[in-house]
Order: C-alpha cells, then sequence, then structure tokens
C-alpha cells in the first residue's frame, strides 16, 4: 500500500488557504481540505460562520457540574 506522492508538495497541508478575502486569496498553511475547498484554521467553514469547529464538540460532551 504505497500511494505515489506528488512531487510539486511537500505534504497536503502545505496547500495554501482558498478563502478569499476581498480580493485575494488567504493563503495561509497548514490547511485541511473541506467541502468548501482548503482551509486554514481560522476561515474552516464552522470558523467563518463564527461556530466552534464540529470535532471539538465531543470533547466537552458531558458537562455536569
Ligand atoms: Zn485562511
Amino acid at each position: 500500500m504505497s500511494a505515489p506522492a506528488p512531487a510539486q508538495l511537500a505534504s497536503p497541508w502545505d496547500v495554501p488557504c482558498t478563502y478569499w478575502i476581498g480580493s485575494r486569496s488567504c493563503g495561509s498553511t497548514p490547511t485541511r481540505l473541506y467541502a468548501q475547498g482548503r482551509r486554514c484554521r481560522a476561515h474552516t467553514p464552522a470558523a467563518v460562520r463564527g461556530l466552534p469547529e464540529p470535532g471539538r464538540a465531543a470533547k466537552t460532551k458531558e458537562t455536569k457540574r
């Protein structure tokens, strides 16, 4: 099981953020792949809406005090 690594990219994380700010894209790294495209941590679909990251909600699932 050895997938051929793309020669032009050191890792998928080095793909710049594709979130557009005004007339240019953000371009920050590292990024993750979302349905909307590559996004840095500041521009995930949840972040741009002001919502918490879906993956982090599970950590504070049970809050009994
Ligand atoms: Zn960004």
